[in-house]
């Protein structure tokens, strides 16, 4: 009887992802795209513009599972509207254009602050007394479900996609990292090898941290520096915003982010200028900005 009544559970089991992977999800994808939620991602997601018919459509539906999906907050008086639900779910589902359909599975909610918010901080001194500090920040990505972004920094990252920067991208870039079962810079990787994502990896943030300590310009911002849980992040945004100048000075970091997005951000980039060679690279040739 046990054996039944388990065997019961399997199945039922078994046709509730059946619903949820071709029935639910093909019925959320397939709902009308409204020309107004258009306009929203062509004035705040202006790559949106630059991208193929066809992954215009793949983000439109991404965008539909992403809002059935995932509660907003709008925090400190912030009023959530299509414009704020839009334009973040726009930028976060540029990181799964290249992936199946599964939505930042440990995500539940994203709350939405006006500007840049307070976050208290635990701060040790040397003598092991430990304090709390309130820092600025732009976004926050959580282990236990909640990404935390400035609206304000939404706008800008989102309207400025050439600049390396976007908090979007960085903070559910530590999502998909975070997949693995912990922020630490090493995401399930699928079809990459992971020795040689290891090796690349860690080659570049000992390069970056090096660069960094000597305050020499870099294409990846010196945030990465910080861990190899940011190092993934920054070069995430790298990797969407500056492909080509990624690429020109970083070309195996390149080669493995594009093996793990499967897309090919180089073709949105408008008009680029690529930036001037730098004569003093010294163990990372062609390191320029
Ligand atoms: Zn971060």
């Amino acid at each position: 009887m046990a054996t039944v009544i388990f065997l019961l559970i399997v199945a039922a089991g078994f046709a509730l992802f059946l619903y949820q992977t071709f029935w639910r999800d093909k019925l959320i994808r397939r709902r009308p795209f409204s020309p107004a939620w258009r306009g929203i991602l062509e004035k705040n997601v202006p790559v949106y513009q630059q991208l193929e018919a066809s992954e215009r459509v793949r983000l439109e539906q991404l965008i539909q599972l992403f809002l059935a999906e995932k509660e907003f907050y709008g925090c400190d008086g912030l009023d959530l509207t299509d414009e704020i639900r839009i334009t973040i779910a726009g930028q976060a589902c540029l990181l799964l254009l290249g992936r199946g359909w599964q939505i930042y599975p440990g995500l539940m909610s994203v709350l939405v602050y006006p500007t840049a918010f307070i976050a208290e901080r635990e701060v040790r001194d040397e003598d092991g007394t430990v304090s709390y500090a309130g820092h600025q920040l732009l976004g926050e990505s959580w282990s236990n479900g909640k990404v935390i972004l400035s609206w304000d920094d939404v706008t800008r990252g989102g309207r400025d996609f050439h600049d390396g920067h976007n908090v979007v991208l960085h903070e559910f870039a530590h999502q998909l990292d975070g997949l693995s079962g912990a922020t630490n810079g090493a995401p399930p990787l699928g079809g990459s090898n992971h020795d040689t994502w290891a090796q690349v990896f860690s080659d570049n943030y000992d390069d970056l941290r090096a660069r960094s300590a000597r305050g020499l310009p870099t294409v990846l911002d010196s945030y990465g520096s910080t861990n190899p849980a940011e190092f993934f992040a920054v070069a995430t945004e790298a990797f969407y915003e500056r492909p080509s100048a990624l690429e020109r000075v970083r070309p195996d970091l390149y080669a493995e982010l594009q093996r793990y997005y499967r897309v090919e951000p180089k073709r949105w980039e408008r008009e680029y200028t690529p930036p001037p060679r730098s004569n003093s690279a010294a163990n990372w040739p062609g390191e320029c900005d």
